[in-house]
């Protein structure tokens, strides 16, 4: 972060802090029925958006497996924001390491997207010499 971006916005805190809602409130999962993972989720969901995080899962994620990222999400340390949206990404958009096998499609696309780039390129590379008379200046 810059020194600006600290000026303007403070210090990381830990999101329990900023909520007010201690990790120890938050069971393990492995102590929660679906359901109730799936009630904690939403309602921790609904609540990080008033602090204006906003977690970037993907749209068909099944609600109750959201419930261990927040959880991990809960011990991490982010700036607040009074105002805007802060938005949180998981995957770090490599498809072998992406946390939403199967349910996500930033990682994919971009995936795609690369392979796309890389043709273009091979293509222009090969068609420099012969494409330099089509240019418009
Ligand atoms: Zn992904």
């Amino acid at each position: 972060m810059s020194h600006v971006e600290k000026y303007l916005y403070g210090d990381p805190e830990e999101i329990s802090t900023i909520t007010r809602i201690g990790c120890e409130l938050l069971p393990p999962p492995e102590k929660l029925t679906t359901d109730q993972q799936e009630l904690l989720a939403s309602k921790l969901e609904n609540l990080l958006q008033l602090f204006h995080f906003y977690l970037d899962f993907p749209q068909n994620y099944p609600v109750h497996l959201r419930y261990p990222f927040i959880r991990n999400f809960w011990n991490e340390k982010h700036v607040s924001l009074s105002f805007g949206e802060s938005h949180i990404e998981f995957c770090d958009f490599e498809e072998e390491n992406c946390p939403f096998p199967g349910y996500c499609k930033t990682c994919q696309e971009i995936a795609e997207q690369i392979k796309y780039d890389e043709e273009i390129e091979k293509r222009n590379r090969g068609n420099n010499l012969s494409d330099e008379e089509d240019l418009p200046f």
